[in-house]
């Protein structure tokens, strides 16, 4: 299970066994994932450790009512509904999630880009990082997009990428060998040479590559949380940071399922038109013929975006006057 020790793997044990009593409210689908590490690329994993509130605490709050609710689940959900639709956001803000999430660095540099958290990282400079890396399969190896400067393009040759795969590992492993020659320390985390002492933690992790995995817990609240996944679960958002988004989202799922329903009706599946836009969808419906959308204003980006989007308008624009 995603290299944990045995004493890792029995501090989990324990954590799930353990059973307390309370008064506030608990989500049943996240009680039953709490502190399972759910695995994401090929060492990292996600897990839950604390949360507060479900989704009638976003109705509470949306009422601010004295109880646990009075109205009936309909009502609710329905609340929550028109709470998403109209971007109201304090009261998803209300319920908190704490995760605590092993991912190779340069996914924590996206990451942590979402200010709206509260973050405690592992310290490099007061322990010894782990020899763990993250290598991608051969078969996820793919070359510059030629159209997305942002991003990947066709999947690389298989001698190629096991070329590029090796390289990962090698380089990865002569790093890790020559931090742990700078500090003079083993695997065992014993001195190597007894008349070193061996280079400050500081330093010598300054040799390490940003594939190198490092341990956080993250705290957030639901509404910022959602506006991570909407960013860092969609398909322009870098593949690996995607792994990790997609997990959460699930958990989400298990946690607020009617929020979650919500955010992936009126947020994940919904699309925005801007005034430009919707000016042409209405022409093109009222239209009999096919329209000019050269008179729209749209670039032609924006408008092959449209194209992609509702794709019905294929046959009602005048090919050829696109910009
Ligand atoms: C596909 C993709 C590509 C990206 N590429 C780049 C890139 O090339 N370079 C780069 O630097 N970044 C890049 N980013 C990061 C991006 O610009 C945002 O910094 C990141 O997504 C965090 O979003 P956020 O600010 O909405 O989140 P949070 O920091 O969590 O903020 C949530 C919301 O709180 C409010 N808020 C937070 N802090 C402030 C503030 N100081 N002032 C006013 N309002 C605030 C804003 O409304 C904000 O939307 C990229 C992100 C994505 C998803």
């Amino acid at each position: 299970m995603q290299n944990l020790t045995e004493s890792q793997l029995q501090e989990i044990a324990e954590s799930r066994s353990a059973r307390s009593s309370t008064r506030r409210a608990t989500s049943e689908g996240l009680e039953a994932l709490m502190f399972e590490p759910a695995p994401v690329l090929d060492k990292g994993f996600v897990r839950v450790v604390d949360y507060m509130g479900d989704d009638a605490a976003v109705v509470q709050g949306a009422r601010v009512s004295y109880g646990r609710g009075t109205r009936a689940v309909q009502s609710d959900r329905g609340l929550i509904r028109y709470l998403m639709r109209h971007r109201h956001t304090t009261p998803f803000e209300l319920c908190e999630l704490k995760l605590h999430v092993r991912a190779p660095i340069f996914v924590t540099r996206q990451w942590f880009r979402h200010r709206t958290a509260s973050i405690n990282e592992y310290s490099a400079r007061y322990s010894v990082l782990e020899r763990e890396f993250y290598v991608p399969d051969a078969g996820s190896v793919a070359a510059q997009s030629a159209s997305n400067r942002q991003g990947r393009g066709e999947t690389m040759a298989p001698a190629e990428a096991t070329r590029v795969v090796e390289m990962l590992r090698d380089d990865a492993a002569r790093c890790y060998d020559n931090y742990l020659w700078m500090l003079n320390e083993g695997e065992d985390g014993q001195a190597r040479d007894e008349t070193r002492q061996g280079v400050a933690r500081e330093l010598a992790r300054i040799n390490l590559p940003v594939g190198i995995y490092t341990q956080f817990y993250w705290k957030v609240n639901l509404w910022n949380l959602l506006r991570f996944l909407s960013l860092r679960a969609d398909p322009h958002a870098q593949a690996e940071i995607r792994a990790f988004a997609e997990v959460i989202a699930a958990m989400v799922k298990a946690w607020v399922p009617d929020v979650h329903q919500a955010f992936s009706d009126y947020v994940m599946n919904a699309t925005t038109l801007s005034g430009q836009a919707t000016a042409l969808l209405r022409a093109a419906l009222a239209a009999p013929g096919p329209v000019d959308p050269a008179s729209f204003g749209l670039s032609g980006r924006e408008l092959r975006e449209l194209v992609e989007t509702v794709p019905e308008l294929e046959g009602r624009i005048l090919v050829g006057t696109r910009s």
